[in-house]
């Protein structure tokens, strides 16, 4: 889909190495305000380390790369970049990652206070605030393990939330959960995309993303072989590779 807005992430020719092993090979395509992306593809083949690229826990080895403005082409990024970067682009986990020792709310003030430096009060104010939007303003004061791992997907959720990004990257965020508790955490991703929050998710959920998202890239050896609205990736497959994978995950 075309947009005449600028986008807010572009890549070209994106290429990373782990030493010999190519794992992407010049990964190219724009993301812009308010998509939903999903990323489907076979495991192994670089949707992990994509998402991981475009908040630097990686950095690149070749091709171009900016994202919210910042250039992560280079090989080296100044520490204000870095964490202007951060605070753009949040990202939520297969393993939710949330501090044991600390409490739901201790959890959502840590980076607004150690980041950005908002006074308490309004660090306060804006994690309750994103725990009542994901449904859980009840648990402030609870700790992690009291926790289902639906709810703790959907706290780290509203940790992801209370930094303000400008777009949420998901890596799988329902692959470590019981079937039962995947569609409180779809709902609530539903509900941040309606409300028109930018995203880019890498999922298994293939209904989720026929639903909520409105571009699919399939990644298949380190480069996007196929990608487009969800309805025409699903209903009409181009490469016979996207076919099979179809086939085998339905
Ligand atoms: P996906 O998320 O699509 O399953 P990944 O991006 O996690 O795939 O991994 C792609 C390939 O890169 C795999 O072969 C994986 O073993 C390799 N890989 C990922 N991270 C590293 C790393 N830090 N060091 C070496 N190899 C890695
Ligand atoms: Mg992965």
């Amino acid at each position: 889909m075309t947009s005449p807005t600028a986008p807010l992430i572009s890549f070209d020719q994106l290429q990373k190495n782990f030493g010999p092993l190519e794992v992407l090979r010049g990964v190219t395509g724009e993301i812009y305000p308010k998509d939903v992306i999903s990323i489907i593809g076979p495991s192994g083949c670089g949707k992990s380390t994509f998402l991981r690229c475009l908040n630097r826990l990686e950095p690149i080895s070749g091709g171009q790369l900016e994202v919210t403005g910042v250039d992560l082409s280079g090989a080296k990024i100044d520490q204000k970049h870095l964490r202007q970067l951060r605070v753009r682009v949040g990202m939520v986990f297969q393993h939710f990652n949330l501090f044991p020792h600390l409490t739901v709310l201790q959890n959502l003030l840590l980076a607004p206070r150690k980041v950005l430096q908002i006074p308490m009060a309004e660090a306060k104010d804006r994690a309750l605030t994103y725990l009542d939007k994901v449904g859980l303003g009840t648990k402030a004061d609870n700790y992690p393990d009291q926790l289902s791992g639906g709810q703790k997907q959907r706290v780290a959720i509203a940790r992801g939330l209370c930094m303000k990004p400008e777009i949420l990257l998901f890596d799988e965020p329902t692959s470590a959960l019981d079937p039962e508790l995947v569609g409180e955490v779809l709902n609530v991703m539903k509900q941040l995309a309606e409300e028109g929050m930018t995203m880019a998710v890498v999922t298994h959920e293939m209904q989720f993303a026929r639903e909520v998202s409105n571009r699919v890239f399939f990644f298949n050896q380190g480069i996007i072989e196929e990608e487009g609205d969800p309805d025409e990736v699903f209903r009409n497959p181009k490469s016979d590779r996207l076919r099979a994978f179809l086939s085998r995950i339905q």
